[in-house]
């Protein structure tokens, strides 16, 4: 039967099976639209870079024999919406049949699911063969378990997949080196610049703009280093192997001003959109590090192999096992307003302004920022998970629902009340200034918890112990806080102080 294909914007592994099946009657189509566009305000590199990655899946897919309708973002016939586009091409095309790929987001997967039932069209969903575990494993695998504990869940992809394991053992004797990978980075000698594929992006840019497309942050002159290929992409995988594992793990958790991306790999768009896969990625750094035992330890490799058989698959995991109700969580019923430095970078408060500020110029902040600058700065202050979605979600170049909302809303501001965490990951200046560069030219003093200059971070992380005790206050993981805070001298003054820069969050 004639049938259609649909590929979406992060289905772009041009590996699938689908592929193999060269036959006339099949017509893949893909499309830029609105819909995509503008469901949340993104960042102009990540619109581009998913274009741009999409277009090339497209030609290579062309290239290959494949029937391939693109609808380009200004197509004359674009109705900029998923299912007003499918039933026009299924009239248009006299389409027998619809097939498409298990979407990864919510929203899509049900977007779909209604259209196959309302238009009667007979349709068939395939798996995107890109994960190491299907939709509701990590569910089954916890059932019954109020906290999903991640370490248990990476336990077994380790040995599903046999990933560092001699046998049913670790390789090296031990699962885990998660302590050794907290060190602060102060040799800026062993950096090296970052794998660039600049490509001249001005054509797409303009009809963007002359589409009305709002778009945060910046491009630089009309270039993006993004990966946008999967040649591409794996070109900077070997570059991470090469010249980045050597050191990621033991800087994994460090920031510096001097370099965005320090030893991180920039893998994760390629990833999200599946022009590589988890299990080819980690079996290539498994092998580079088995070859190269003498030069780079194991807590480099088992570090970033955590990442993605681990976090991010777990990640998944608790989106399909939670969702919908994941995205209205708000444990700790916080309403502010997100301030507005958070799209200008216009802050007196060092840290932030530098991973606010690389987040706006490169789409991109490693997790330590995401995780200890900005969103510890907004749990603190009890900004509305809401509000931080939004921003998560349209800022990163590899923001995709399933892996923001679980790392933002549950990991970050703890929103789920401890499904993804064990207790709240918040800290005061020691942490940013222990990790990081950060607080040595700084406006504010790290040292100060009242008065003239006092680092925000300082006051906001007691008050936030404080105003939320009721939740907090019998998790073991927190109780020396409680003590602590108890028996503080000052801890009028500190709670007054915190009260003073909450009314005035947009001043930070
Ligand atoms: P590396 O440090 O080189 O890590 C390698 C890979 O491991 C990444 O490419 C990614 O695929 C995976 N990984 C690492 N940590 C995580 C994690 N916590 N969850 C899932 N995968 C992980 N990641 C996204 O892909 N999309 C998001 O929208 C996203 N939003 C985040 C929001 C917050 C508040 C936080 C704290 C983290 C978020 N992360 C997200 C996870 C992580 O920060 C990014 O995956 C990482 O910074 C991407 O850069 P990299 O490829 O250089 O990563
Ligand atoms: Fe951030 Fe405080 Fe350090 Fe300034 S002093 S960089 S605000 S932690």
């Amino acid at each position: 039967p004639k049938t259609l294909r649909l590929i979406l914007g992060d289905q772009l592994n041009r590996n699938h099976s689908w592929f193999k099946d060269k036959s006339n009657d099949k017509l893949y189509v893909m499309m830029e639209i609105r819909q995509e566009t503008d469901y949340v305000r993104h960042h102009i590199q990540k619109v581009i870079a998913f274009f741009m990655a999409m277009r090339s899946l497209a030609d290579h897919l062309k290239n290959h024999g494949h029937k391939v309708l693109y609808i380009g973002l200004d197509h004359p016939a674009n109705q900029q919406d998923l299912v007003k586009n499918l039933s026009w091409i299924i009239r248009e095309e006299k389409i027998a049949l619809f097939e498409y790929q298990l979407p990864d987001e919510y929203r899509l997967d049900k977007q779909l699911k209604d259209f196959c039932l309302q238009s009667g069209v007979q349709a068939r969903a395939y798996d995107t063969e890109h994960f190491l575990s299907e939709r509701d494993f990590l569910e089954n695998f916890f059932k019954g378990k109020k906290t999903y504990l991640m370490e248990s869940f990476y336990r077994e992809m380790r040995k599903k997949y046999d990933i560092l394991m001699d046998g049913k053992e670790p390789l090296t004797g031990r699962w885990n080196y998660d302590q050794e990978n907290r060190n602060k980075f102060k040799d800026p000698l062993l950096l090296v610049p970052p794998k660039r594929h600049q490509k001249d992006v001005s054509e797409l840019l303009r009809m963007i703009q002359i589409q009305g497309i709002q778009t945060i942050g910046s491009i630089d002159d009309n270039h993006i280093d993004w990966p946008v290929s999967r040649e591409e992409s794996l070109e900077l995988v070997e570059h991470f192997c090469q010249f980045l594992l050597p050191y990621f793990g033991m800087y994994q958790d460090a920031m510096f001003s001097g370099d965005p991306f320090l030893f991180h790999s920039r893998l994760s768009f390629s990833l999200n959109t599946k022009m590589i896969s988890p299990l080819e990625v980690v079996q290539k750094v498994e092998g580079y590090w088995l070859q190269n035992q003498d030069k780079i330890g194991i807590a480099q490799a088992e570090g970033f192999i955590r990442q993605i058989i681990g976090w991010r698959e777990y990640m998944r995991g608790v989106y399909w096992a939670k969702m919908p109700e994941y995205a209205k969580m708000n444990y700790f019923g916080h309403d502010r307003k997100l301030p507005d430095f958070f799209w200008t970078g216009k802050t007196k408060m060092n840290c932030l302004k530098q991973a606010i500020g690389q987040s706006l110029e490169k789409a991109y902040a490693h997790h330590i920022q995401r995780l200890m600058v900005t969103g510890n700065f907004a749990l603190l202050s009890g900004i509305d998970p809401d509000e931080v979605d939004k921003w998560y979600l349209g800022i990163y170049i590899d923001a995709i629902e399933w892996v923001e909302i679980t790392n933002t809303r549950g990991m970050s501001q703890f929103a789920d009340g401890g499904i993804v965490g064990t207790k709240p990951y918040v800290s005061s200046a020691n942490y940013i200034d222990k990790m990081s560069d950060y607080c040595g030219s700084c406006y504010y003093d790290k040292l100060k918890k009242t008065g003239h200059k006092a680092c925000p971070f300082n006051s906001l992380y007691w008050h936030f112990y404080n105003r939320n005790e009721e939740k907090l206050g019998k998790n073991p993981r927190i109780g020396m806080m409680y003590r602590t805070l108890a028996k503080m001298k000052d801890k009028k003054d500190i709670l007054e102080q915190a009260e003073v820069y909450l009314s005035k969050l947009e001043d930070l």
